[in-house]
């Protein structure tokens, strides 16, 4: 027997309507580079959103046709967000720390029509765009008198926009219709495209904006400083005007000062990053004796947060951490450290905190399992390693119009593989071992280069820290510790960073060799990228014996 309740598609427009009808009055604060800070609320949101879906209209753009982004966090990126998802088109979100070659690539692989972009990447797209036959017509996110000189044929979004009244009713159609689009940030082969839909969007910001997933509360004050251009803002922007949540886009400036004073100047209550950006953050408060008082959560994921940067957040600031997983293909939420009732109030503070340092319990709506080699499942003990699986509404069943990545992206029986290595305890707290990649194997045993990496950041004078496998003749990899100094003009001894191992790592886990940088290579969405020092370092312990 069916049940006699109504249907309805779930649709990512009713989020931003929501938000203009009930939650009008609450502000989108947002930095736009050349024009400061912008104020606006859900309603203005809503209604330019509208005037955008209008635009895009009468630009000839329809029903699953891709448009671009290629943006910071501002609120015309927002009003993409909203109006082209919502009007049923396709918004593809670019990151513009991709190489030439990648962003090429990506923008053909989507058949992108449109590309709405910050003024500042211009000369970026004036270097690709005869790469690109299908782009349409190229609008700059800003004002008529903001617009820069350009060999490109341009319109002023604001100009694009303008003659609309947002008269507009957002039209309904399947919850399975794709909303978005986002490839990963491949730094091994060509980006893979992640194509959310109506639905996944919806379910997955119903569970985010929760207070037992990320904090998120009737009074809370979001910032995503996670880009719009990474996995959906890990989901901010939407969940922000169904919680009626204060929404502050930082724009571009996202060093530890600029951070800092927004922080403080909005009253950001909850903010989502991954760790370097908190790094500078924190460097900021200790160097200027601040306090981060207003600030309750800091969503930090994309890597392993340190633990030496969970207890300064938490002991010296107050601020709670949550500490979260998820990658592009799961929109990405799958896991959240925020504490059950029973494990807050029972455990020692000693034993919550070994629990804010793992990665993490399932969320609802995110099955996960561990399975060894031949896919037969692992026990969930919190010792037992296996490569994660995972299944749920918002992960994805196959990868856009990429045959030969889903041959491999799948088990047997349809769970997806997250290509990282993980326990799971008898509570569902998830701890990553290593990606798959970056597992270090000596002698047949597995060293985690997160492990390593987390102890090495908080030794004395050490900045940020990276452990990679190096062949070695004896024992097939070695671990290689490479360092960056947080002085450069004073940094620590090896023999200093030893002695801080030593008492905390096993003893055959010391690295062989300890490598100092002023700099370490970052990829396009802000994590270290190991393949270059791979690459650098791939022949420096062929003499060891
Ligand atoms: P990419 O790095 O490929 O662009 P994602 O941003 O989707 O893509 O990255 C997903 C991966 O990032 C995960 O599979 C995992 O390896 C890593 N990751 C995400 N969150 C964490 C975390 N909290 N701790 C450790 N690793 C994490």
């Amino acid at each position: 027997m069916k049940g006699l309740m109504q249907d309805g598609p779930l649709m990512i427009s009713s989020l931003i309507q929501i938000g203009a009808d009930v939650y009008g009055g609450s502000e989108v604060v947002s930095v736009v580079a050349g024009e400061g800070v912008v104020r606006h609320t859900y309603r203005d949101i809503n209604k330019r959103a509208k005037q955008l879906a209008q635009a895009l209209q009468s630009a000839g753009i329809g029903m699953t046709d891709r448009v671009a982004t290629l943006a910071w966090n501002d609120h015309r990126h927002l009003e993409a967000y909203y109006g082209v998802s919502g009007m049923g088109a396709v918004v593809h979100t670019i990151n513009p720390r991709l190489f030439p070659e990648q962003l090429i690539y990506i923008i053909n692989h989507a058949e992108d029509r449109i590309l709405l972009t910050d003024p500042m990447f211009l000369p970026l797209i004036e270097k690709i765009i005869d790469n690109c036959p299908k782009l349409e017509k190229i609008v700059a996110m800003c004002t008529a008198e903001n617009l820069p000189e350009s060999s490109l044929d341009i319109i002023a979004y604001e100009d694009f926009i303008g003659g609309f009244d947002g008269n507009y009713t957002w039209p309904e159609f399947e919850e399975t219709a794709a909303s978005s689009l986002c490839y990963t940030s491949g730094t091994t082969g060509n980006p893979k495209g992640a194509l959310y839909t109506h639905r996944s969007t919806v379910l997955h910001a119903l569970m985010a904006g929760t207070p037992s997933v990320t904090g998120t509360g009737s009074n809370t004050t979001l910032m995503p400083v996670v880009p719009m251009f990474h996995v959906n803002a890990w989901g901010q922007p939407y969940y922000a005007p169904l919680t009626g949540s204060k929404l502050v886009l930082p724009g571009p400036g996202l060093d530890g000062a600029s951070l800092y004073n927004i922080i403080h100047a909005e009253g950001v209550t909850n903010t989502a990053g991954v760790p370097t950006i908190w790094l500078n953050l924190l460097k900021h408060t200790r160097e200027v004796e601040g306090n981060l008082d207003v600030l309750e959560h800091v969503i930090i994921g994309g890597s392993a947060a340190p633990s030496a940067m969970i207890e300064e957040f938490q002991t010296t600031y107050g601020t709670q951490v949550v500490h979260a997983w998820g990658m592009t293909e799961m929109s990405p939420l799958g896991s959240s450290g925020v504490l059950p009732p029973h494990i807050e109030k029972t455990a020692t503070e000693a034993e919550k905190f070994d629990l804010k340092v793992k990665q993490g319990h399932r969320v609802w709506g995110v099955d996960m399992k561990i399975v060894d080699d031949e896919e037969v499942p692992q026990p969930h003990d919190g010792k037992a390693r296996g490569h994660l699986v995972v299944r749920g509404p918002w992960i994805i069943s196959s990868y856009y119009n990429n045959h030969d990545a889903n041959e491999k992206a799948f088990t047997k029986d349809g769970w997806f593989y997250t290509g990282d290595i993980a326990t799971i305890d008898p509570d569902n707290f998830l701890q990553l071992v290593d990606r798959s990649k970056d597992v270090i194997k000596s002698g047949g045993e597995w060293i985690s280069s997160i492990d390593l990496e987390n102890e090495a950041v908080g030794a004395a004078g050490v900045g940020e820290a990276a452990v990679i496998g190096v062949a070695h003749p004896k024992w097939d990899e070695r671990p290689v510790l490479v360092i960056v100094p947080e002085d450069s003009d004073n940094p620590p001894s090896e023999d200093s960073i030893r002695d801080h191992l030593s008492t905390r790592i096993a003893k055959w886990w010391m690295p062989d060799l300890i490598v100092f940088r002023n700099e370490i290579p970052h990829g396009a969405t802000g994590k270290i990228l190991k393949t270059d020092l791979r690459d650098e370092l791939k022949d420096v312990l062929q003499d060891a014996g």
